[in-house]
C-alpha cells in the first residue's frame, strides 16, 4: 500500500506520542512491510524498523488520506493518496540502535533549552534545518514541526548553525515546544508552511519553496522573504 512512499507520521494518542516514534518516521520513505507472527515490521529508509505487536486490541487499517478520525489512533502514516492507521497498538517500538543517545526532549516541562542550544552548537557548519532533526541533539522534533518552528522564528533552514544567534536558536526551539505542546494538549495543529510549497506565505504572500535537505534528503519548506537563504538579505521589518 504505502511501500515506496515518503510518509507523514503522526501519533494522535498521547501515550503513543510519548514514545517519539512518529517524529523518527516522519518524512522517511517506507521501504518494506513484513508480517512475522503477530508482529508487523515496517522498514524505513535510514535503517529504521518499526515493530508493532498486535495484541487483541491492535489493528492496522488502510484508508483514503485525511479521512475523518474518531478517537485517537496510535499512529497514522500518510502517503500521497492513502494512509495507514494503527489503532490501539499497545507495543510500538523502533529498533534500539536507531534511537540511542537521544537529546533533551522538546516536550519536557520545561524543555532544557540551554542544553539543546549547546548540542546544536556542536557543528557550526551544519545547516540548522538539518541539525534540528538530529534526535541526538534535540529529541522529538519531526520534519513538520521543524518547518513550522523555523518559519515562526524567521530563521532559514539553510543558515549554518554558526550563523544563527543563541537567541534565534532558542526562539526556534520555543516555537517548536509551544506548537507541539498545543498539539498534544488540544489536538490542534497549526500548519503555516509545511507542505505549502508553491502557495503564498500566509505572512507576506511570497511563494513558499521546498527542497530536500541533509543526508536523509528530508524536505525543507521555507518562505524566501521571511527566511532568506543567506544572512544579511532583506528581512521583513529589518
Ligand atoms: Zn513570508
Amino acid at each position: 500500500m504505502l511501500v515506496g512512499e515518503t510518509v507523514e507520521a503522526e501519533s494522535p494518542n498521547p501515550r503513543a506520542r510519548a514514545t517519539g516514534v512518529a517524529e523518527h518516521l516522519d518524512g522517511r520513505r517506507l521501504e518494506r512491510v513484513e508480517a512475522i507472527g503477530k508482529n508487523l515490521l515496517l522498514s524505513f529508509e535510514g535503517g529504521l524498523v518499526l515493530r508493532s505487536h498486535l495484541r487483541m486490541s491492535g489493528r492496522w487499517t488502510v484508508r483514503d488520506r485525511d479521512s475523518s478520525t474518531r478517537g485517537r489512533p496510535w499512529l497514522i502514516l500518510r502517503g500521497a493518496a492513502r494512509e495507514a492507521v494503527l489503532w490501539g497498538g499497545p507495543v510500538l517500538e523502533l529498533n534500539k540502535r536507531a534511537i540511542r543517545r537521544l537529546g533533551p526532549d522538546i516536550l519536557a516541562r520545561p524543555p532544557d533549552l540551554d542544553r539543546m542550544v549547546a548540542n546544536l552548537r556542536r557543528d557550526a557548519g551544519r545547516e540548522v534545518g538539518d541539525a534540528l532533526l538530529d534526535q541526538r541533539l534535540v529529541a522529538g522534533i519531526g520534519n513538520m514541526w521543524k518547518a513550522e518552528a523555523l518559519w515562526q522564528a524567521h530563521v532559514s533552514p539553510w543558515w549554518r548553525v554558526g550563523e544563527v544567534t543563541d537567541e534565534e536558536l532558542r526562539s526556534v526551539l520555543e516555537e517548536a515546544a509551544r506548537m507541539m505542546r498545543r498539539s498534544v494538549d488540544l489536538g490542534r495543529e497549526e500548519r503555516a508552511i509545511y507542505r505549502h510549497a508553491g502557495r503564498p506565505c500566509s505572512r507576506c504572500r511570497t511563494i513558499v519553496e521546498s527542497r530536500g535537505q541533509g543526508d536523509a534528503n528530508r524536505t525543507a519548506y521555507w518562505c524566501p522573504r521571511c527566511q532568506p537563504g543567506k544572512r544579511g538579505e532583506q528581512r521583513p521589518g529589518a
